[in-house]
């Protein structure tokens, strides 16, 4: 099947792996990977290991031995940063620190939102100094169970796509990614289902649209995240409007590699 965008799968390892198991993990994988996506001798798939911060470099130094022609679909991602350039701030990373390993970072995630207050507008800085620094921002929203169950999840989006990707630099806008997850699916083993996932996908580019214009809502990837495995990843990749998945628990075991699998072949 022909793509409208590059498929992307994104595995957020979240607080797993410290260098030494990073590593481990990654040579593991990567031969596997590199097999999958470059073995047909063309790929329409980008993949973005998101180890944590203190095992970037580990993951960068094993990323480096890929041969040349292989590094532009195989990339590292970071899981969070702050949005300020350098200075007084006591235990956060700037985005020149992690562009000088890193081409994408994961923005947002409910994770961070839930645990260390993250607000929509703190989101919408950290995408602007990524996209300044030359970082591929995952953008990270969802609604939660009670919105959910409520009815709200187009009223939760709306204000997340509205406050989250505004404002952003025209030149710089090819590169945003948005990872719809709704964070009764993320870890809990109930993925949404493919219908559902891909409606939201549907109305957030049209929200995009809104925002920006057609070109760039056409051209604006969509990935989902919850529960995603090998087993469900066709279901969601199905969908027109979806174009890849953000991973969390497989995205650290073997089955990671069978996610890619299924979505190149
Ligand atoms: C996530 O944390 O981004 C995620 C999608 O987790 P999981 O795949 O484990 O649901």
């Amino acid at each position: 099947m022909t793509r409208a965008r590059t498929a992307i799968i994104a595995g957020n390892w979240k607080m797993n792996f410290g260098p030494t198991e990073a590593k481990h993990f990654v040579k593991e994988i990567l031969p596997e990977i590199g097999q999958v996506l470059y073995g047909s001798g063309s790929t329409q798939t980008l993949c973005i290991l998101c180890p944590p911060t203190i095992s970037l470099e580990a993951v960068r130094t094993v990323l480096d031995t890929l041969p040349a022609s292989q590094q532009n679909y195989i990339e590292l991602g970071a899981q969070n940063m702050y949005f300020e350039e350098k200075g007084a701030f006591t235990g956060e990373i700037s985005p020149a620190m992690i562009h000088e390993l890193c081409s994408a970072v994961i923005l947002g995630h409910s994770e961070r939102r839930m645990y260390f207050g993250e607000t929509n507008e703190v989101v919408n800085k950290k995408a602007k100094a990524a996209l300044q620094h030359g970082l591929r921002p995952i953008i990270c929203i969802g609604e939660n169970q009670e919105q959910h169950e409520a009815g709200q999840t187009e009223q939760v989006i709306r204000e997340q796509v509205q406050n989250c990707l505004c404002n952003f630099p025209v030149e710089r806008l090819q590169d945003i990614v948005v990872a719809y997850e709704p964070i009764w699916a993320i870890g809990s083993g109930k993925a949404a289902t493919a219908e559902g996932a891909g409606n939201v996908a549907q109305a957030i580019r049209q929200l995009y649209r809104t925002m920006y214009n057609e070109e760039v809502a056409n051209a604006l990837h969509i990935l989902y995240g919850g529960s995603v495995t090998s087993e469900n990843i066709n279901e969601f990749m199905a969908h027109p409007d979806i174009d890849g998945a953000l991973v969390g628990g497989a995205s650290i075991k073997a089955d990671f590699v069978g996610i890619v699998r299924n979505v190149v072949v």
